[in-house]
């Protein structure tokens, strides 16, 4: 029998659960309408036709929004591994029910291009999609006013990686100015570029060239550096900033700093920085640990999940950037084996453990499971526009819904999860609570760990301007 329900002619009910989100934690039913629309949350008797699902014991929560994803994409003679079909697909499995990828137009490329490029290798997805503007030189306001007229609300720019992708202090300055005229986020990669670039040269030049060299040439204070300029900036022109996968305690005291001053800066953390250390990239294999900013000492772990719960960090994301082991160890410029740690494709999966790493953190201690829901779910869809359609259950939002259950152990082991890649930063682990249903828009698109929705049925968001929370 087929139980994907591509339709719902008579809509959905979700019965028992205990519902969390904005309005708070309680008992009640949910319905989702025939349009895929959330119609109601109370007590609940079945309309005809209506397929009942049974929530009892489970937390019912809305679609999680994952708003810093990389699929698809080309690096060097490499490519992630996870398409917008795959990636997607993991992410609806572990809970995941909207992901924001990252349009990048290079220099010299036209960003109008560039988005028609990446809005055609996302069609495949299953889940809805936005998308983030990557500008890597200075733009018109012309154009920053074309990407929000497309529902492109948010503007990433780099601090880093001055051979591809960093822009200048001038540049970031005058993309905050005509953003914040037209209505868009910028985004921002906080690390001091042109420090690091000589620490990187330096360890070359000293044959300095092992894995571990990756996170030595990095270090957590030039992230701070960063992290402060940038929230300098954003006081200065009064313009909103997001920092993008902060990593570390000083970094978060660069942002603590700014907040007591007033300034609106928004954070993003990770996963990876909350779980992992960098004693991975010591190891054998230490290549699969390869990410930027790179993992930190254990110490730092404590330090975020305290600014999550104090609402100094507002999101988690993922940064999903997943390789193939070969791809890693052959390298960005394509040899047999990588020639330094500067030629290691960077980045970790992590689409379809998003949820479950945090809820550890609610199993921990650490958090709410509040905290846990607005991290991962409402924060998100308000910081990029796409408040009141989603981020929450109540009546008229998107019929994105979870179905968590708190008792469901998952192994966390590559082989049992589904992104398309061949090792997990989490072997060895397993997460006690996972997504027994999961609802895009009603449709029923996972179920106990496996894709039951259909091909390609996520829609492209046309996000509006962000709201800061
Ligand atoms: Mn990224």
């Amino acid at each position: 029998m087929n139980v994907s329900s591509a339709t719902n002619p008579s809509g959905v009910l979700i019965r028992g659960g205990t519902v969390i989100d904005v309005d708070g934690e309680r008992v009640a039913d949910v319905r989702i309408d025939q349009y895929g629309k959330m119609a109601a949350v109370g007590n609940l008797a079945p309309l005809v036709n209506e397929t009942v699902h049974d929530a009892v014991g489970c937390f019912v929560i809305p679609g999680g929004i994952d708003a810093h994803t990389h699929l698809h994409l080309p690096v060097g003679s490499v490519r992630v591994s996870d398409d917008f079909d795959t990636g997607t697909r993991a992410a609806a499995i572990g809970g995941t029910t909207t992901v924001i990828d990252y349009t990048t137009a290079y220099r010299g490329e036209d960003p109008m291009a560039a988005l028609r490029t990446w809005k055609s290798w996302a069609e495949p997805s299953v889940i809805d999609y936005g998308l983030h503007m990557t500008f890597t030189e200075a733009v018109s306001e012309r154009t920053v006013a074309e990407c929000v007229e497309g529902g492109v609300t948010s503007i990433k720019l780099y601090m880093a990686y001055p051979e591809l992708l960093q822009v200048d202090d001038d540049t970031i300055r005058k993309i905050l100015r005509h953003s914040q005229k037209h209505g868009a986020l910028v985004t921002l990669h906080a690390e001091n570029g042109g420090a690091i670039e000589q620490l990187r040269r330096d360890a070359l030049a000293a044959g300095r060239t092992g894995v571990f060299e990756h996170a030595n040439t990095r270090p957590a204070l030039l992230e701070a550096e960063a992290t402060d300029r940038a929230a300098r900036m954003a006081e200065d022109t009064g313009a909103p900033v997001y920092i993008v996968h902060l990593s570390s305690a000083p970094a978060l005291a660069s942002v603590r700093a700014a907040q007591e001053r007033g300034v609106n800066i928004l954070v993003e953390t990770c996963p990876q920085y909350l779980h992992l250390d960098v004693s991975a990239l010591q190891a054998s294999g230490g290549e699969n640990f390869v990410c930027t900013p790179p993992l930190r000492d254990p110490w730092h772990h404590e330090e975020l999940w305290h600014g999550l719960s104090q609402g100094w960090i507002h999101t988690v994301a993922t940064d999903h950037c997943p390789f193939w082991m070969h791809d890693r160890t052959a390298g960005i410029g394509g040899n047999e084996r990588f020639k330094d740690f500067t030629d290691i494709p960077g980045g970790l999966p992590g689409i379809e453990t998003r949820l479950a790493l945090i809820y550890d953190g609610v199993r921990a201690g650490h958090i709410t499971r509040a905290d846990w829901v607005r991290l991962c779910a409402e924060a998100p869809a308000k910081i990029f526009g796409m408040w009141p359609d989603k981020g929450h259950l109540g009546v008229g939002a998107h019929g994105d819904v979870v179905v968590w259950d708190p008792t469901m152990v998952q192994s966390l082991d590559a082989e049992a999860l589904h992104m398309r890649v061949d090792h997990s930063p989490y072997q060895g682990r397993q997460s006690v609570g996972w997504p027994k249903l999961v609802f895009s828009r009603g449709r029923l698109v996972a179920r106990n760990g496996e894709f039951v929705g259909e091909p390609a049925a996520g829609k492209f968001i046309e996000r509006c301007r962000p709201l800061l929370v």
